[in-house]
Order: structure tokens, then C-alpha cells, then sequence
């Protein structure tokens, strides 16, 4: 049976947008009879809170063109909402469902989730797309997608005419997306009357999404699935990450069966937390019974992030102690996500944020306390599928007093991406198009860059570089640099390296090997960047050889599968793909010189003092240990500013000064420069170079 024609049957079933039933037998999406698992799914589905509302909500979604659903954490929101969209009939013959999601490891497991619950093979009638991943076919008519996803496929289909109604999915999280979503999808409902949007959010903070939506009626869903029982600290603890290792190993060994999740800030953290947790509860020996610790990340390999769906381990005997799952995570695993079999949560009440500073031009990582809307979706988590426990590791007076509101990421973001995305949408009034506008000083800061990047003329306008590099799905330092690496001889190299700085980090530096796996790095030419590039030529190695040069073949493997998308995108763009000659003297120099034609924003002077500082912002900066070169060169490029317990720059490569004055003269401009060492290595550089130019001329 053709998709069309399954369509068609269902309506005459469903019989309108009021009036749903659900298909008794026979599954409308592939006309097969519905297995007994997809029954056995109904009647859980059946008893969360969101389909009480079903109807009313169908009714309103038929009588408004936008609709704001706020519901608890759990209550079916994600899952649900979508599904009874598609059974209602709103869809046209090709059109579909789209379902925004906060990151890619929530849009991969709810739409896998989704697809189960409506028998349906991921991929086919349900699909996803994340960045670098297309999981969906010409059958699809969900589609679960990150917002920046959504906000890409609008680059090429302005009026996003491919679907009949857009589900904004975890709105109250705010990301930087997301507001651009909200102001981009107000110009596209006043264009497409047809268009259907729903905004859910699991907070009551969505009165202000109401009046930027016209008025949209807002719809509550009460209840949470299972009850939560909350405790908080007596006193303040000192250092929370003990304090959540104690709780883990105290919850294990006193508690009825269940998963554990921890919520810490950052990789580092949480894979020291991992290792802790492991050897505390192996010390107890035969008392307890087996776990298993997972960590999850954003940087972690995508394989890796699946396997904490994996069951909790069985007893070691049959009268033994029951085993027990534990996700230590980031806020990664606050919204959307389902992890099955949770009953305990820890929260030490922190999450690591990036805050942009525009005067200097830097994004740190900080660690800051949560909002008390964060806190009640973390508790959230220990009520999913039965009732739970939630571990607050601050005292109620902290909760109730200390706690901040939380800070839309539009308030705290370099703009840079966004504001080219905007540009090539076609939108030019940048500041009445936010709900929240950002600061005058980072708008104009995006709009610089752009500008020295050759992305926008003088008049703001998107230059024809710049409309290429709004193509590719990466910064727009980056992408500049792959736009331009043919011109350099390189553009095969610079597609490695952008890989690698896309993917997760490949290189494991294990704690009892770090030097070893330090050398490893090191065997490539005084550059970081470069090390990434040799090490993504060598994929098809076998895994040994992954071993023993402290590589992650997964985060190989995920490299390997950005890489192939970028070549997609490349050969769409008519881009030249060139392979230099191995042997040439120049083969380092220009990928170098490509590197930094990309990158003339990130460089750094090693002054007379012994340390390095940034040009024009004049931050003083230390190499991270990770770093590869041999020796400190005068100057560097650096991928990365990291702010840690000192101002580190990480991923550096050794350039030239000359170079500097050679491709980026337009931002080595010495007639607004600060005063420094490096501002005068420049100028001597600058009277070489004509002194150079006349002495040819005279031999002339
Ligand atoms: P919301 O979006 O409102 O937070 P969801 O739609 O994500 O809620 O999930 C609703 C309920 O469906 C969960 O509380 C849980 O009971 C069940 N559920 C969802 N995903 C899974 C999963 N992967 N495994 C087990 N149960 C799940
Ligand atoms: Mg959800």
C-alpha cells in the first residue's frame, strides 16, 4: 500500500479533526494488524495525564492557529501531543509533523520511543534529524528534529511548506534556537494561514509566549504520572560532588530496587565521578548487588549515549541484592529525555552554562547554580515511571531563597551563527525580531565578525561568501576556512579537521597514560590542528591501532560521518575537493595559512614576559596542557578559549606573523589597534613588507 493511500484510509477511519478514534486492528501508517506490544504500550499511554486532555486540545488546536500546552514533566507532553496531531487528521497528502528538541540525544530517543509505541520502523513512518544524521525517509510524517535542524531546512524552504503543523517542543528551556524559532515562525504564521503551531512548555512561565503569539490560548495539563518525594540537606554541603558519590553509595545500599541519575556539570567531572562511584561500591564488595555507571554528555560518542538506556544489571543470585543502573549527566538529561527504570535522583544543584563576554570576545564555561524551574524538572525525572525519590543536596531554605531565574541563552550568547542564519532567512530588523532582545554590544560584536569574515558588505547585506557559508552547519569561523581551503590547496585536510572539531574528542588521555597518550598527540607537526587531521586520515585502521595511539574509534567513527556530510554539502556547493602532495614543502604551510584565514580572530602573541595575549582584546592566556607544540611560538591560532581555575586557550597551532599581515590585512589594521609588543612586531612587519616591495621595484 502506497503512503498516500494509507493516508486516505485513515481519515475515512478517524472521520475529522474533532471527531478522533483510534484504529482498532490494523495499523493506518503501514496497514499491517498492530502487534500485541503496540496494546500493551496503549494502556500505559492511556493513563498519562495528557490524555485526559485530548480532546480539548484537538478542539482548540482546530479553532486557533497557535496553542500553548503547559504540563508537568512526564505527563506525556513529547510523546503524546505529536501522536494525536497525526491521528486527527490535520495533515494534507505530503504534509507532516514536525517536533523540535533541545538536543540530539532527546530527539533520538523520543522519536525511537514514539515509533515503538505506533509499531512503526524508526526511520520510516517516524524519523529524526540532528545535526550530521538524517534518520527519516520519504514516508516520514513525524519528524522529531533539533531546533537549529528545523531552522536549516527553513534556509531552504522559507515558509517550512513541507509541514502542517510545527510542535515547539521543551519551549520554557530557551535556548538560543528557540528564540530565534519564536521570532522566525511569528513571521511565518502571518504567511501561512494554514500552518498549525503548538508550544509546550513544562513551566508557567509561557504567559509571555501567549502575548508574543497573538494571544494564543493556553491549555494546562494538571498532575505529574507518579509522586516524588523530595528531600533536602540539614546544613549546606561543602563539596557537592562527595556529598553526591555518598548519596549514590548510601541510596544503594539502603534502598528498594531502582536506577540512580546524578546530575553534575561537565565531562571531566563526570567521568571522575564515574570512576569514584565504581570503586566505592566495589570496595562494599558482596553486600551489594552489581551496577553498572554510565556517563552521559554532550561530547560523548553518540554510541556510548545509547547505552544508558540499557536495563538495570540482574542479581548476581537469585536471592541476592537487586543490580542497579546509574546515570551520572549533565542537564543533557533534564528535559525530554526518558531514561527507563530511574526512581532515585541526585541533584547538587549546579550546571555548567557558557556566558559570553562581548567586550573581550569570550565564551567561558562557568559553573553557576540552577533555576528553581530546572530543579522541579530534575526532581521530575524520579517520577516517570513509578514513584520516586529526589535528593536535593542543598538545604529548602537555599531552594526557596537562593535559587535564580533563569536567563534566556540569548542574553548570554555570541551571535555570530545566528546572525548569519538570520541573514540568509531574509530578515534584516534584528532588533524587534527577538522576544527578548539581546544587548545592543553582542549584536553588533556578530555583525563585526561577519563583516571580517567577508560574510556581509558594508551595508549588512550577506555577501555570495556568505551565503555559502550559511550552507555549511558550523560556525562561521569554520566554515569560512573549508569555504576558502581550496584556494590554499587543502580543502581535503581542512574537511579532516573540521570533522574532528565537530565531532566528540578523540583523544583519550586516560589518567594513568597521560603522557604516553600526550606523545601520541605530539607526533604531528607543532600542531594541534593537525593532529586532528592525521589522526581522521588513519580511520580504517584497525582498533589496536586505535589503542595504542589513545584514539576513541567511536569518536573516530562519528568524525568520519560528519566528514561524509560535509563532502555532501561541499559537492552541493560546487566546492573544489583537492589532495595536496604529501611530500611538498608547502603541505603544512597551507593548511596552516587555510587554518588561519578561517581563524585571524583567535590569535595569540607570546609577549617578552613569557606568557601569551590575545590580539586586540589584550587577555592574557595560557596554553592548555593538552596542547601538542614543542615549543611556545611566537604566534598561535587557537580553536578554543577556555576559562578554568586560569584563562586557557586550547587547540593551537604555530602560524606566522606574516601571514597575518598576508591574509587578514583588513583585521590587522594598525590604525585601530591597541598598543602592545605584538602591535609592534605587526608595524616592523608591515615597513618590511614595503621595504621588500620597493627593492623589487628598484631592481626593476
Ligand atoms: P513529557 O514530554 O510530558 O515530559 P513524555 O511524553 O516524554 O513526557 O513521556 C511520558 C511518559 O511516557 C513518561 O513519563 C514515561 O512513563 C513514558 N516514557 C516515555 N519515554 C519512555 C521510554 N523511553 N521508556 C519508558 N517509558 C517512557
Ligand atoms: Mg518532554
Amino acid at each position: 500500500m502506497s503512503t498516500e493511500k494509507r493516508r486516505e484510509d485513515n481519515s475515512a477511519h478517524t472521520g475529522g479533526a474533532t471527531a478522533p478514534l483510534l484504529p482498532e486492528v490494523f495499523n493506518p501508517w503501514t496497514g499491517w494488524k498492530y502487534s500485541q506490544r503496540y496494546f500493551e504500550m496503549l494502556d500505559k499511554r492511556k493513563a498519562l495525564p495528557v490524555w485526559e486532555k485530548r480532546c480539548k486540545f484537538l478542539r482548540y488546536l482546530h479553532d486557533n492557529q497557535t496553542v500553548i500546552l503547559v504540563g508537568e514533566a512526564g505527563s506525556g507532553k513529547s510523546t503524546q501531543i505529536p501522536q494525536f496531531v497525526l491521528e486527527a487528521n490535520f495533515l494534507k497528502k505530503h504534509s507532516m509533523v514536525a517536533c523540535t528538541q533541545p538536543n540530539r540525544v532527546a530527539a533520538m530517543s523520543v522519536s525511537r520511543r514514539v515509533a515503538e509505541e505506533m509499531d512503526v520502523t524508526i526511520g520510516e513512518e517516524v524519523g529524526y534529524s540532528i545535526p550530521f544524521e538524517d534518520c527519516s525517509s520519504p514516508k516520514t510524517i513525524l519528524k522529531y528534529l533539533t531546533e537549529c535542524m528545523l531552522l536549516r531546512e527553513a534556509m531552504a524552504d522559507p515558509l517550512l511548506e513541507r509541514y502542517k503543523v510545527i510542535i515547539l517542543d521543551e519551549a520554557h528551556e530557551r535556548t538560543l534556537d528557540m528564540d530565534v524559532l519564536f521570532g522566525f515562525l511569528k513571521v511565518v504564521l502571518r504567511n501561512r494561514p494554514d500552518l498549525k503551531l503548538v508550544i509546550m512548555s513544562a513551566t508557567l512561565e509561557a504567559e509571555n509566549f501567549q502575548e508574543w503569539f497573538n494571544g494564543a490560548p493556553l491549555m494546562k495539563v494538571p498532575g505529574r504520572l507518579h509522586p516524588v518525594e523530595i528531600f533536602y540537606t540539614v546544613h549546606p554541603e561543602r563539596d557537592y560532588l562527595e556529598a553526591a558519590i555518598r548519596t549514590v553509595v548510601h541510596i544503594h545500599t539502603r534502598e528498594p530496587p531502582g536506577g540512580i541519575l546524578v546530575f553534575l556539570t561537565g565531562e571531566e567531572e563526570i567521568e571522575d565521578a564515574c570512576r569514584k562511584i565504581t570503586k566505592e561500591i566495589c570496595n562494599l564488595g558482596d553486600q551489594v548487588g552489581p551496577t553498572k555507571v554510565f556517563p552521559l554528555y554532550s561530547s560523548l560518542p553518540p554510541a556510548m549515549q545509547q547505552e544508558i538506556f540499557q536495563p538495570s544489571p540482574a542479581p548476581l543470585n537469585e536471592d541476592g541484592s537487586p543490580g542497579r543502573k546509574i546515570v551520572v549527566s549533565t542537564n543533557i538529561a533534564e528535559t525530554s529525555l526518558t531514561i527507563d527504570g530511574i526512581v532515585y535522583v541526585i541533584d547538587p544543584g549546579f550546571s555548567e552554562q557558557y556566558v559570553y563576554n562581548p567586550r573581550i570576545r569570550v565564551d567561558s564555561l562557568l559553573v553557576s547554580p540552577i533555576s528553581k524551574a530546572s530543579a522541579h524538572q530534575r526532581s521530575g525525572h524520579a517520577g516517570r515511571t513509578q514513584p520516586g525519590k529526589c535528593f536535593r543536596l542543598y538545604t529548602e531554605r537555599s531552594f526557596n531563597n537562593d535559587l535564580p531565574q533563569k536567563y534566556p541563552e540569548i542574553l548570554r550568547s555570541n551571535l555570530a551563527t545566528t546572525v548569519l542564519t538570520l541573514k540568509k532567512l531574509g530578515i534584516d530588523d534584528l532588533v524587534h525580531f527577538f522576544l527578548d532582545p539581546p544587548a545592543p554590544e553582542t549584536l553588533m560584536r556578530a555583525l563585526e565578525v561577519l563583516h571580517y569574515l567577508g560574510a556581509l558588505d558594508d551595508d549588512g547585506n550577506l555577501t555570495k561568501l556568505g551565503e555559502i557559508m550559511s550552507e555549511f552547519p558550523l560556525d562561521p569561523q569554520m566554515s569560512k576556512m573549508l569555504v576558502v581551503s581550496a584556494e590554499f590547496n587543502c580543502s581535503n585536510e581542512i574537511l579532516s579537521i573540521s570533522a574532528m572539531l565537530s565531532a566528540p574528542n578523540c583523544f583519550v588521555r586516560p589518567k594513568e597514560a597521560k603522557t604516553a597518550a600526550d606523545e601520541a598527540k605530539a607526533r604531528s607537526p607543532s600542531a594541534c590542528h593537525i593532529s586532528y587531521k592525521v589522526a581522521v586520515l588513519t580511520t580504517d585502521e584497525d582498533l589496536s591501532w586505535c589503542l595504542e595511539n589513545f584514539l576513541d574509534e567511536r569518536a573516530l567513527k562519528a568524525a568520519d560521518d560528519v566528514r561524509q556530510q560535509l563532502v555532501r554539502i561541499m559537492a552541493r556547493l560546487n566546492l573544489r575537493l583537492c589532495s595536496p602532495d604529501f611530500n611538498s614543502p608547502d603541505y603544512y604551510v597551507n593548511i596552516r595559512k587555510a587554518l588561519l584565514a578561517g581563524y585571524f580572530t583567535q590569535v595569540a602573541h607570546l609577549e617578552r614576559t613569557g606568557h601569551y595575549l590575545t590580539m586586540k582584546e589584550t587577555q592574557v592566556v595560557h596554553l592548555h596542557p593538552s596542547n601538542c607544540l614543542e615549543h611556545k611560538p611566537e604566534w598561535v591560532i587557537y580553536n578554543e578559549y577556555v576559562l578554568t581555575s586560569r584563562d586557557f586557550i586550547r587547540t593551537v597551532t604555530d602560524i606566522r606573523g606574516e601571514w597575518l599581515i598576508d591574509i587578514a590585512p583588513h583585521y590587522y589594521d594598525l590604525s585601530n589597534f591597541p598598543s602592545c609588543e605584538a602591535e609592534r612586531v605587526l608595524r616592523r612587519l608591515y615597513r618590511k613588507r614595503e621595504k621588500d616591495k620597493q627593492d623589487t621595484k628598484n631592481r626593476k
